[in-house]
């Protein structure tokens, strides 16, 4: 086998799923010690929100819109579930609606915007955003809905005073900011935006994917009318969603049928998926409240100042500061990205070249391209993103890793620095 940390695996035939969680199969003979740095991608489901999906799968399987008694720990869990996510978002439980996933968040969010103000037929964004958001409002061009991307500078941040110039009041129906950037990390000053849209009269979203459980959220404190999350980020299971809307605005429902989430999003919960997702917030909101809160940035400031230091000529890609505790993305002048990734992989490290969504996609990182970035160093940049089940040992071995993949594909290009 080509990777050289793999081992013969003496529980052949037996299921790793649970068990070992950093190890991957590669064939059918070995088991590799996999280290995952792709967390920004998704994250490993916790065991104990793990655990509540396969209660909720086998046990409790009523549907919760049913009378009988069999259902209502089911409506309990549900329950719970809502009040663990408002409480990782500072918001009331009523105020959150679950969805199949982020995307679905985002969607809905956009539409009701248009929907409840027919009037108004702009929206505000910005060129860094996911596809979630641009793509969706690109979707609503033909029906005359125009949409302002706004730039970043270098750093990938926006210009509040560009925000400010954009809004149309009377016109705008929307501004939606991504809270932090899935590639980067980098953070939008969301707080400030919100205040401004409240102050112009305009209504605001924000796609929280990538920061709610890594980062303190408080839509409440920040007067945050709208916010998106997804489960899968934070170590609860893909396709599961939740949308915040504050109980102050009016709001039209994506999907309608059933009337389930008080008529915000019709359709029978994924009951497994949400009980986990809210064991995920509580354990998120926990950890955000721990004195080891910032374990996960020492892990990433290691790895991130060994590699400065190791590999020269290598330079964070983003805002130093204002960026995610969780994320590094980093270009290596000289060590193209598409070859790094499968030298890591044979080490069995899992890393990005950009957002998963856009994997395969030979263009380079349109966020890269929105920062002014040249198509050379965005293709010669990685992403590493990094959870609470990292370890230190995890660290040191991704290090050497990489700076030995540099090393060899600078030889092999010919690079003088
Ligand atoms: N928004 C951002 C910033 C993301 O990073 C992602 C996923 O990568 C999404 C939206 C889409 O979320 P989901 O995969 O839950 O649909």
């Amino acid at each position: 086998m080509a990777c050289p940390l793999a081992r013969p695996n003496p529980e052949r035939g037996r299921s790793p799923v649970g068990r070992l969680p950093f190890e991957v199969w590669v064939g059918r003979r070995y088991r590799c010690a996999m280290i995952y740095l792709d967390n920004n991608a998704t994250t490993m489901v916790a065991p104990e929100a793990a655990e509540a999906m396969v209660r909720f799968a086998t046990e409790l399987y009523g549907n919760p819109s049913v009378a009988y008694r069999f259902s209502r720990p089911v409506r309990e869990a549900i329950a719970g579930a809502r009040a663990e996510v408002a409480a990782l978002i500072g918001a009331e439980p009523d105020e959150i609606a679950f969805t199949g996933c982020g995307t679905e968040a985002n969607n809905a969010a956009i539409f009701s915007a248009l929907r409840t103000q027919p009037g108004k037929r702009h929206l505000v964004t910005s060129a860094v955003e996911h596809s979630a958001i641009k793509r969706c409002c690109e979707q609503h061009a033909p029906q005359g809905v125009e949409t302002t991307y706004l730039p970043v500078d270098p750093a990938g941040r926006i210009d509040l005073a560009d925000l400010d110039k954009a809004i149309r009041p009377g016109e705008t129906a929307l501004v939606s900011l991504m809270w932090a950037n899935n590639e980067t990390g980098v953070l939008s000053p969301v707080e400030e935006a919100a205040a401004l849209c409240r102050e112009k009269g305009v209504l605001f979203h924000s796609d929280a994917i990538q920061a709610a459980g890594k980062i303190p959220i408080d839509v409440a404190a920040a007067g945050i009318p709208m916010l998106s999350i997804s489960g899968h980020k934070f170590h609860a299971p893909k396709g599961v969603g939740a949308l915040y809307v504050s109980k102050n605005i009016p709001f039209q429902p994506l999907l309608v049928g059933g009337g389930q989430e008080g008529g915000r999003r019709s359709g029978t919960e994924n009951v497994p998926g949400i009980a986990a997702l809210g064991i995920a917030a509580k354990l998120m909101r926990e950890r955000l409240a721990a004195p080891t809160r910032d374990a996960v940035r020492a892990l990433r400031d290691r790895f991130e100042n060994a590699l400065l230091d190791r590999v020269e000529g290598a330079e964070v890609n983003g805002h130093p500061e204002h960026r995610l505790p969780t994320t590094a993305n980093l270009h290596f002048p000289g060590a193209e990205a598409q070859g790094m990734l499968i030298l890591l992989d044979e080490k069995g490290i899992c890393c990005s070249s950009g957002s998963a969504c856009s994997t395969g996609n030979p263009k380079p990182s349109a966020v890269m391209t929105a920062m002014g970035y040249p198509a050379k160093r965005a293709k010669s940049s990685l992403r590493f993103s990094f959870s609470r089940y990292n370890t230190d040992e995890e660290i040191g071995a991704a290090v050497e890793a990489v700076a030995a993949g540099v090393k060899k594909l600078r030889a092999l290009s010919g690079y003088v620095g």
